[in-house]
């Protein structure tokens, strides 16, 4: 474990958010296996370093009730209740935009499902973050978001952003420090709402398990 990596980790523990080291992804699926309970109710964001670590299987396994936006054959209605239904469950399953060194967090959603559900209503939240995503700061975590993550996810998800043909957000174009709004003004925008998680009133409520291994974008 890095210097920058063990600060970071030290931040976030003195912000109240749980936080420690896997080398491996295979680490991080065995830590997670033992916080389980079998009949555990889970749900997740959508995330690639949930996929990529192998904890999307693990929490996909029929020993937990996990509640699925993306079965098959799911309804607009039916996803919209699961985004609902997390009030009160057991675990929150994803990953975040950015880490800084001084312990915050920082998600941007399109919809807002998982930044509500990270900020509030899940007894637990757990995000497995790869250390490649550790910044210095909150303004670097911000241009992360317009220069690798929200491009990348716009690809994932077949949108045609503008984004996806520049390789960065448009907002970047003769401008370093663009603001919140800047950006496109497309109907499938992605960039929409921002939450930084910083100082946490709950020790025991949110975990950031920092993966050795690259995960996600
Ligand atoms: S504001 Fe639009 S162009 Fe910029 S990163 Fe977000 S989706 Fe892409």
């Amino acid at each position: 474990m890095n210097e920058r990596v063990t600060k970071t980790i030290n931040s976030l523990n003195k912000n109240n958010i749980n936080a420690f080291y896997c080398e491996t992804k295979a680490e991080v699926v065995k830590s997670i296996e033992g916080l389980l309970k079998d009949g555990a109710v889970i749900s997740s964001g959508g995330s690639v370093s949930l996929q990529e670590s192998g904890v999307w299987d693990l929490i996909n396994k029929p020993c937990y009730n996990y509640l699925d936006r993306n079965k098959e054959g799911i309804t607009p209605e039916e996803k919209t209740e699961i985004f609902k239904s997390v009030i009160g469950i057991d675990y929150y399953f994803c990953s975040a935009n950015a880490v800084t060194e001084d312990g915050e967090l920082l998600n941007v959603d399109g919809f807002a499902n998982r930044i509500s559900a990270i900020a509030f209503g899940p007894k637990k939240v757990i995000m497995v973050v790869g250390v490649n995503k550790i910044v210095k700061d909150l303004d670097e975590a911000f241009l992360r978001v317009k220069k690798i993550a929200a491009p990348k996810n716009c690809v994932r998800l077949g949108l045609n952003n503008p984004c996806v043909k520049l390789g960065h957000c448009v907002s970047l174009l003769n401008n370093d420090k663009p603001k919140f709004i800047d950006g496109c003004r497309c109907d499938t925008r992605i960039c929409r709402n921002y939450l930084i998680s910083a100082l946490q009133k709950d020790k025991e409520r949110m975990t950031v398990i920092l993966c050795g291994e690259e995960l996600g974008y």
